[in-house]
């Protein structure tokens, strides 16, 4: 076994666009923390883009011990070669035993570029992330495997880091300490914009704007709704709420509502502070991706549904009765 030990500390990339953090990034050092506190060493965090410093004090407030950061305009959007290039630097200075990333189409690309020029390992999507005590070290993370069908806990033991990236809403961010210390280190860019190949022309935004992962209120329809047409329903209970609309797979496989609303193993995971599951059964790949939700509201038939297992309040009865009587009280409030 080769000698890693001069490898120490846990690395949390916190992504952002615009100055904005997305959530994956606190929920992971929420994660990283719990890691770097079973191996007893201190949880870092990356900073990259242009005028970010205030993300830098924030990953302190959300647990962070030390955070490098890296500015430019050059860095302004994400890019893999520079972003790659900063990333892997660091990880050659620092030499930390634990990378984590975000699951989302950045932080995929920039944990994919990273492992590619690393001798090491990377576990894509991973929903549960733990740690064996020292002096084995070693970081558990387990995702679904063999078309969902079971965990698989995926080991580095060769190399360091031990990466992986972790999808949203899986992981619950610290309290924000806005009083917390920690110290940030500002380190160069190795590349100029000259040396960068490729361009950020313009940046599309997608039109629907569904954005189930950072909703705080979800009110999620499955195959009771019988076809397309109740979701206006549903939309109606979001709107007066101010939340967004979510489904079970059965809906989107019957083509009823788009893929960007499902929920679930395939679909997104999500963690808001309120979430209606109505006419779904709560089948386990679809509670899965919403279990962690601070609180549940079912409406089924069917008492014994397994949904009601999940559910902090269950409402037996029919759903095309009971929705439209909760609008009606929330648009009076
Ligand atoms: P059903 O199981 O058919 O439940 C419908 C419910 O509606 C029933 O409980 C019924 O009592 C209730 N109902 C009917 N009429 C009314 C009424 N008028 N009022 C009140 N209640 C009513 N599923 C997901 O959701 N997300 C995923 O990401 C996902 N990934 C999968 C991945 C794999 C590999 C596999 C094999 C399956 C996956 N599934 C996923 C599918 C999952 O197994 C279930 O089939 C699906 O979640 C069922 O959806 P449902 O609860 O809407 O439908």
């Amino acid at each position: 076994m080769p000698d890693w030990s001069n490898y120490r500390g846990v690395l949390v990339y916190v992504e952002q666009r615009n100055g904005a953090a997305k959530n994956v990034s606190w929920q992971l050092l929420g994660a990283g923390q719990k890691l770097a506190a079973k191996l007893d060493v201190s949880l870092m965090a990356l900073v990259i883009g242009d005028q970010v410093e205030h993300l830098a004090r924030e990953a302190i407030c959300y647990g962070a011990d030390r955070v490098f950061l890296c500015e430019g305009p050059e860095l302004k959007d994400y890019r893999t070669r520079p972003y790659s290039r900063i990333t892997l630097k660091l990880i050659e200075d620092v030499k930390p035993e634990i990378c984590l990333f975000g699951a989302t189409a950045t932080g995929r690309d920039l944990a994919g570029a990273i492992a590619t020029h690393l001798p090491t390992g990377l576990t894509a999507d991973t929903t549960e992330l733990d740690v064996e005590p020292p002096p084995s070290r070693l970081l558990l993370a387990s995702r679904p495997a063999f078309a969902e069908k079971m965990m698989a806990t995926i080991l580095c033991k060769q190399y360091r880091p031990q990466m992986a990236t972790a999808r949203a809403g899986v992981f619950q961010a610290l309290p924000r300490d806005p009083d917390r210390k920690g110290e940030i280190v500002r380190i160069p860019n190795p590349m100029g914009e000259e040396q960068i190949a490729t361009r950020v022309v313009e940046f599309i935004e997608q039109k629907s704007g569904v954005n189930l992962e950072e909703a705080e209120i979800i009110v999620a329809g499955g195959r009771g709704l019988g076809g397309p047409e109740p979701f206006k329903m549903l939309k109606e209970l979001a709107d007066a709420l101010g939340g967004e609309v979510g489904a079970s797979r059965a809906c989107v496989d019957a083509g009823w509502i788009k893929h960007e609303h499902q929920v679930g193993q395939t679909g997104c995971t999500v963690r808001p502070k309120l979430y209606f599951a109505i006419g779904i059964s709560g089948a386990v790949q679809h509670t899965v991706g919403m279990s962690n939700s601070e609180v549940i509201i079912a409406i089924n038939k069917d008492p014994d549904a397994p949904i009601f297992q999940f559910a902090h309040y269950g409402i037996v009865g029919d759903l095309f009765k009971i929705v439209p009587a909760i609008t009606a009280q929330v648009r009076q409030r």
